[in-house]
């Protein structure tokens, strides 16, 4: 069983990067309006994430981390409602598998926080206010190969903010605050989407982008895209989220490009921020642990929608 994990665990948790992005998504499904990352050595030696969600009650917390445990289905009916939310109960027990894992949690009207232990699966009294904490200690350090191939601190650091980054854009109402060795690297507070826009991408972004909207029966597509003359040679600011979740969809993605192939040459790269919303039966979501892939049932259109919705805004710009 051990070893199982440890095969599922190469899915989801390739890198720091992906325990940051797993355990933020627990945060905001627990309903977290403040999340705290707490970083060491690029997250390598240390990834502590800290809400102050529902928490988890002390009769759950075992359970938590056992394979295909979720508290977030209870019918067959809901597994289908949550088809759109990616693989179920597989998160904590695959990075359990692969780290020191300790989970701390206190629930509302509980007198005290329990923390669990991993390893050994003892629970002790705890203090911490309403909420839950998830330490994540030496990734990897049980399957050295594969902590070989992780880059230096630096760069699993970027990886690490860049998957902050992505929770944040979709979550302008949840306060963020990253830490690492000790020193705040980001300090982002609940505000408007336009503010989190600023606060994330910075000022620059949207001086040199211009707003998009188009809105057509049940489907939504609205953001911001960059202009021409400020694309990048890197497509390191390019964002699209489908029903709130962060994607990489080729269709989008050409749909967009489209909307930039007369004014843009060469290998630069616009950036932007494009936000999706289309009726859920419109859309399959096959969901790979680490990657959201979507299939569209009206592509054509979409791919359309979009090209459309960014030429707009980009021609506005010109008039
Ligand atoms: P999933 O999120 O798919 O349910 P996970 O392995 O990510 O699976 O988490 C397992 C369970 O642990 C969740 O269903 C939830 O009950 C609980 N849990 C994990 N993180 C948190 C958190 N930050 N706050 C409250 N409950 C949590
Ligand atoms: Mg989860």
């Amino acid at each position: 069983d051990e070893l199982i994990s440890q095969i599922a665990a190469g899915e989801v948790v390739e890198r720091p990067a992906s325990v940051v992005r797993e355990l933020v998504d627990n945060a905001l499904d627990a309903g977290a309006s403040q999340i705290q990352l707490k970083l060491m050595a690029g997250g390598v030696r240390a990834i502590v994430v800290e809400d102050d969600g529902l928490g988890i009650p002390l009769e759950e917390l075992p359970l938590a981390l056992k394979r295909h445990a979720t508290s977030k289905i209870r019918t067959l009916d809901e597994l289908e409602s949550v088809a759109t939310m990616g693989f179920r109960g597989e998160a904590l027990a695959a990075i359990a598998s692969v780290a020191e894992m300790a989970l701390l949690s206190r629930c509302e009207g509980a007198s005290h926080a329990h923390r669990l232990d991993a390893r050994s699966g003892e629970i002790a009294p705890a203090a911490r206010a309403r909420g839950t904490s998830v330490e994540v200690r030496e990734l990897f350090f049980n399957t050295p190969a594969r902590r070989k191939f992780l880059k230096t601190d630096a760069t699993e650091l970027a990886h690490c903010l860049e998957a902050v980054r992505r929770h944040a854009l979709a979550r302008p109402d949840v306060g963020f605050t990253v830490w690492h060795e000790g020193k705040l690297l980001e300090q982002w507070r609940a505000a408007s989407s336009e503010q989190r826009l600023k606060d994330v991408l910075g000022e620059d972004f949207i001086a040199d982008s211009r707003a998009v909207f188009s809105e057509a029966g049940p489907l939504r597509c609205y953001g911001r895209a960059g202009l021409p003359e400020a694309a990048r040679s890197r497509a390191d600011m390019q964002y699209v989220y489908v029903n709130g979740r962060f994607v990489r969809d080729k269709l989008i993605a050409h749909g967009i490009r489209s909307a930039y192939e007369d004014v843009l040459h060469g290998q630069r790269q616009p950036s932007y921020v494009l936000f999706i919303e289309i009726a859920p039966d419109r859309v399959d979501v096959n969901v790979h642990p680490t990657k959201i892939e979507v299939r569209f049932r009206d592509g054509r259109e979409l791919h359309q929608r979009v090209r459309y919705a960014v030429q707009d805004a980009l021609a506005q710009s010109r008039s």
